[in-house]
C-alpha cells in the first residue's frame, strides 16, 4: 500500500476526536490493506512500531528530527529551529518545508510504500554501534525525501512520538470489525484476543487471514504478556461484603507488578506495561524457575525489604528499575516476589477458570519455589474484612484487594472481579491520583535554582482519549528530586499545547504528555480552572492540596487514573 494513503488517513482523523468517524475512517482504510501489510498498518494506526514486549523503541528526539529535516530540506539546523519555534509543530514544520521543495526531485519518481516507511522505521529504532547516529538521520531524511507535506507531517509525528492518541486500541479493534463485518459485533472477541496476547498487529493479522474462529481460539502464550487486570475502589468493609458476599481479602503490596512467565528452564519477566524485564531480576528468576510446574504465566508484586524482611516503600522498591547497578542493587535491595494470581499452567488457560482455583493452584506451584503469596482471608463477614484491612495498614501496607470467588481474571479491564480498599489518613482521599504531566511552571524564588515551579497534571478521558487537567501541583518533591525531575521535563517540552491535552490554565512550557507521578491530596473539589470532568454545565474536577509522592516509570499515559475514577472517587467522598 502507498504510504499516502495512511499519512491521508491521519491527516482526516487529525481534525476529527468523534470516535464513530475515526471507526469508520480507519475501518475504510483497513479494507483497502492488504492482507500482508495490516500487520504493520494496525502498528503503526497504534503509534508503535512493535508491541511493548519486544522492547523496540522509536522515540526520537526533536533535535534528531530537525537535523534530518535540514537535510532534506537544504536549510539549516537553526531555521528548522526557527520555523518549529514558529510552528509549535515539529510536524507543521516537516510539512512546510516539504511542499517548499521541488515536486521533481528524483526520489519522488517512485511512490513511498508503507513498507519501505516501516522498514526505516525499524531500522532507526533498532541501529546501534559507531556512526548509527548518522545513518539513522539519513534514513529519516530518505523517508522525508521522497514525501510530500502530509507524508513528511505524519512521518516526523511518528518518530518524535507526537501522533495524537486519538486512535487508541479500542477504536483498531472496533475498526477491525466494522471492516469486515459492517459493525462492531466482533469487538469483544477481538478484545479478548488483544488482552491476552498484548498484540495489536497480531490480532489484525490473525483475523484478516483466518477470521473470528481463528481469534476465538486465542489462548495465553508463555512470553506473551497478557494485559493486567485491574481493580475498582470501595472505601469500606462494608461495601465490599455488600458486593461479593463471601470473598477473598488480600494485602495489598505496594511494589511492582511484574508478570512471570516460564517455559522449561526459560523465564522471562515483564512489567505491568509489558515491558521486558527480566535482565533486572536476576535473583528472582532462580526462584520463578523452581515453581512446581512445566510451565505457568503468573503474577505478584516485588517489593524491597530491609534486613529484618520488613516491606520497603514503593519509592525503593523503583530504584531497582532504574537500568544502572542492577547486580549491585540486588545486594543492597534484596526483593521479595509476592504472587497473587496464576493465569496459565501446564499448557492450560485459566483466565476463565473462577479465581478460586486459579489460587489454589498458585499456593500448589509456589511452595517451597522462595515465590511467596499473597496474605490472604476468605469470609462473608464484614468484621472480618475490616479487622483484616487494619492488620494489613499496621504493618505498613497500603491496603487490601477483595476478590470476587467465582470471577474470571479481567485481563486488559478495571472489574469488581477486584476491589481495592486502600489506606487513608483523616482527611484524605480514599485513594491516591496517578496523573500525566501536561505542562511546567518556571522556578520562582528560592525555587529559582532548581528551574521547576510547579506542574500541570491531568488524568486520562478515556471515551475521549484526551488529558484533561486536575491539579498544579508544587509540592512534595525535595530539592533534589526536583532538579532530576526537571531534567526529564525539559526533554519533552513542546512549543504549543499538545493536541490531545484539554487545558484552561497555560502553562510556562508545555510537555508531551508522557510522565506519569503519584498525587495525594485532601479532597476533590469543583473548579472552573480544570478540564477533567467538565461539561457544558458544569466545571471540572480539581485536587484540593495536592503532593507529588513518587514518579510512576511503571505506568503507561493511558494507565493514568480515568476521569471516570476521579467521577467514582469523588461520589465516595461525599459520602
Ligand atoms: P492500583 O494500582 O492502586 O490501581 O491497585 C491495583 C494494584 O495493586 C495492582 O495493579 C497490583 O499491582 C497491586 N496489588 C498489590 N497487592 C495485590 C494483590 N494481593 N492482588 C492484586 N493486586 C495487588
Amino acid at each position: 500500500m502507498e504510504f499516502s494513503k495512511l499519512a491521508g488517513v491521519f491527516e482526516k482523523l487529525e481534525a476529527t476526536s468523534k470516535r464513530l468517524e475515526l471507526t469508520d475512517d480507519l475501518a475504510e482504510l483497513f479494507k483497502a490493506t492488504p492482507e500482508n501489510e495490516i500487520k504493520i498498518v494496525a502498528y503503526l494506526c497504534a503509534g508503535v512500531l512493535l508491541p511493548e514486549h519486544h522492547g523496540v523503541d522509536l522515540g526520537l528526539g526533536d533535535k534528531f528530527a530537525e537535523r534530518a529535516i535540514a537535510l532534506v530540506s537544504g536549510k539549516s539546523v537553526k531555521e528548522v529551529e526557527t520555523d518549529y519555534r514558529k510552528t509549535g509543530d515539529l510536524g507543521d514544520t516537516a510539512e512546510r518545508f516539504a511542499t517548499g521543495r521541488k515536486q521533481t526531485s528524483l526520489s519522488r519518481a517512485t511512490e513511498l510504500s508503507v513498507k519501505k516507511v516501516y522498514d526505516n522505521f525499524y531500522k532507526i529504532a533498532t541501529l546501534t554501534g559507531t556512526g548509527s547516529q548518522d545513518l539513522k538521520i539519513k534514513l529519516l531524511a530518505e523517508l522525508l525525501s521522497a514525501s510530500d507535506g502530509v507524508q513528511a507531517k505524519a512521518i516526523i509525528r511518528f518518530v518524535t512520538g507526537g501522533l495524537r492518541l486519538g486512535i487508541g486500541e479500542p477504536t483498531i479493534l472496533d475498526a477491525l470489525s466494522v471492516a469486515r463485518q459492517g459493525d462492531k459485533g466482533l469487538r469483544p472477541a477481538l478484545e479478548r484476543a488483544f488482552n491476552m496476547t498484548s498484540d495489536i498487529g497480531l490480532v489484525a493479522e490473525l483475523f484478516f487471514s483466518k477470521g473470528i474462529a481463528a481469534i476465538e481460539k486465542i489462548e495465553p502464550q508463555p512470553f506473551s504478556p497478557i494485559r493486567p487486570a485491574l481493580a475498582e475502589r470501595l472505601d469500606s468493609a462494608e461495601a465490599i461484603v455488600k458486593k461479593l458476599g463471601k470473598c477473598a481479602v488480600e494485602q495489598k503490596y505496594d511494589g511492582l507488578r511484574l508478570q512471570c512467565h516460564k517455559a522449561g528452564n526459560r523465564v522471562e519477566i515483564f512489567s505491568r506495561r509489558q515491558e521486558p524485564m527480566t535482565h533486572m531480576f536476576p535473583d528472582l528468576i532462580e526462584k520463578i524457575r523452581k515453581t512446581r510446574c512445566r510451565n505457568a504465566i503468573f503474577e505478584g508484586e516485588a517489593l524491597a525489604v530491609d534486613e529484618a524482611g520488613n516491606f520497603l516503600p514503593f519509592q525503593q522498591t523503583i530504584q531497582r528499575k532504574r537500568k544502572h547497578g542492577i547486580a549491585e542493587k540486588g545486594e543492597d535491595l534484596p526483593l521479595v516476589l509476592v504472587a497473587f494470581e496464576l493465569l496459565y499452567l501446564d499448557g492450560k488457560d485459566l483466565t476463565n477458570e473462577p479465581f478460586h482455583k486459579r489460587r489454589e493452584l498458585l499456593e500448589r506451584i509456589a511452595a517451597g519455589s522462595g515465590v511467596e503469596v499473597s496474605r490472604t482471608l476468605v469470609t462473608d463477614k464484614e468484621i472480618d474484612v475490616q479487622k483484616f484491612f487494619e492488620e494489613s495498614v499496621t504493618a505498613g501496607l497500603e491496603g487490601i484487594v477483595a476478590k470476587d470467588l467465582n470471577a474470571p481474571y479481567t485481563a486488559g479491564a478495571r472489574k469488581f472481579a477486584w476491589i481495592k480498599y486502600k489506606r487513608s489518613y483523616a482527611g484524605h482521599l480514599a485513594d491516591s491520583v496517578d496523573a500525566v504531566i501536561v505542562g511546567y511552571y518556571i522556578g520562582k524564588g528560592k525555587r529559582t535554582k532548581f528551574g521547576l515551579g510547579g506542574v500541570l497534571c491531568a488524568v486520562f478521558d478515556e471515551s475521549e482519549r484526551r488529558f484533561k487537567t486536575i491539579a498544579k501541583v508544587g509540592s512534595g518533591f525535595d530539592e533534589k528530586e526536583l532538579a532530576s525531575f526537571f531534567a526529564v521535563l525539559e526533554e519533552l517540552k513542546t512549543k504549543k499545547k499538545p493536541d490531545n491535552v484539554d487545558s484552561v490554565l497555560e502553562p510556562d512550557f508545555w510537555v508531551k504528555p508522557k510522565v506519569v507521578i503519584t498525587i495525594v491530596a485532601d479532597e476533590i473539589t469543583r473548579s472552573p480552572t480544570h478540564t477533567a470532568g467538565a461539561t457544558e454545565t458544569r466545571s471540572g474536577f480539581a485536587l484540593r492540596f495536592p503532593r507529588i509522592t513518587v514518579l510512576r516509570e511503571d505506568k503507561k499515559p493511558q494507565d493514568a487514573t480515568t476521569v471516570k475514577e476521579i467521577e467514582d472517587l469523588f461520589e465516595l467522598q461525599g459520602k
